[in-house]
């Protein structure tokens, strides 16, 4: 008897244990990273603009990724959940000319209008730099399929999306800096006073990274925040990435 209700306890616990694990979280926070055009361009490789034409002068969306507390972070993690641009082509063509929309379900219709609006607020404040010249589909695909998929318990495909283009209206990184001073005209500024500037505005400690130009120098490439894991709240960053800066950094034109 006495075993029985051992066993039957070690099962329960263990039917405990399972439970807790199914619905604990994939991850404990984003990171929310933001990339100066002029520095991805002055760099050897160099960059290529998007085919629809040169971005703004002004923070870039590069990603929104889930990370682990002890700065570790998953990847890849759904290969049956694919990035799907045919939903981003759609709303363009919405609703097909000569629909009546009483012709069709409301629900999938502002669905489809939703994204339209997505698409070209994506192509905006989300454009691709790599080379040769894309459309953005591609560099959305990597982040989506690398990045993307390992919060997907928390954020679907547009949902994601959106959750990283509202954050970027949240903070206007570019003013924070302009306000302070700090202009993008090629000159040096200390990192110090980059920090405080953008903690000032923003109430956040960013962590900075920078690459080099083709002469070697340090420059301000990307801004990282943290993000709670519900994709909407900036939080204090429990961890930041590893790099360095120099103390002085350039912040090139665009
Ligand atoms: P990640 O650093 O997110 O792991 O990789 C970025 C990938 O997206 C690279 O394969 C890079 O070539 C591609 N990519 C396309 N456009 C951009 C861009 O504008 N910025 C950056 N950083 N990567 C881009
Ligand atoms: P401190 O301890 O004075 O804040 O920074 C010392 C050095 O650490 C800086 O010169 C810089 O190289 C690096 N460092 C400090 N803060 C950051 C940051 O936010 N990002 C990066 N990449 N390096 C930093």
């Amino acid at each position: 008897m006495k075993a029985n209700s051992t066993v039957t306890l070690i099962k329960i616990l263990a039917l405990l244990c399972l439970s807790v694990l199914c619905v604990s979280q994939e991850f404990d926070f984003f990171y929310f990273v933001q990339q100066w055009p002029g520095s991805y361009c002055d760099t050897k490789q160099s960059c290529c603009y998007p085919t629809t034409g040169k971005p703004a002068a002004d923070f870039g969306i590069h990603g929104l990724w889930p990370n682990y507390q002890d700065g570790k972070y998953p990847q890849n993690c759904d290969s049956k959940n694919p990035f799907n641009p045919d939903k981003f082509d759609f709303g363009q063509l919405y609703p097909p000319v000569g629909w009546s929309v009483k012709q069709h379900n409301f629900t999938s219709l502002n669905r489809q209008v939703k994204i339209a609006d997505l698409r070209s607020s994506m192509q905006k404040n989300w454009p691709t730099l790599a080379c040769p010249s894309g459309n953005g589909v591609g560099f959305w695909t990597h982040e989506w399929e690398k990045h993307g998929t390992c919060s997907e318990s928390v954020l679907d495909q547009h949902g994601y999306f959106q959750a990283a283009l509202g954050l970027q209206k949240q903070v206007n990184l570019l003013q924070a800096l302009t306000s302070a001073g700090i202009n993008p005209d090629g000159r040096s500024y200390s990192l110090s006073n980059i920090k405080s500037a953008i903690q000032e505005t923003v109430g956040f400690t960013p962590w900075i990274e920078c690459n080099t130009d083709t002469s070697g120098n340090s420059q301000l490439y990307q801004i990282y925040l943290c993000v709670d894991t519900t994709g909407k709240n900036l939080i204090e960053c429990p961890v930041f990435p590893r790099g360095k800066c120099g103390s002085e950094i350039e912040f090139p034109s665009f």
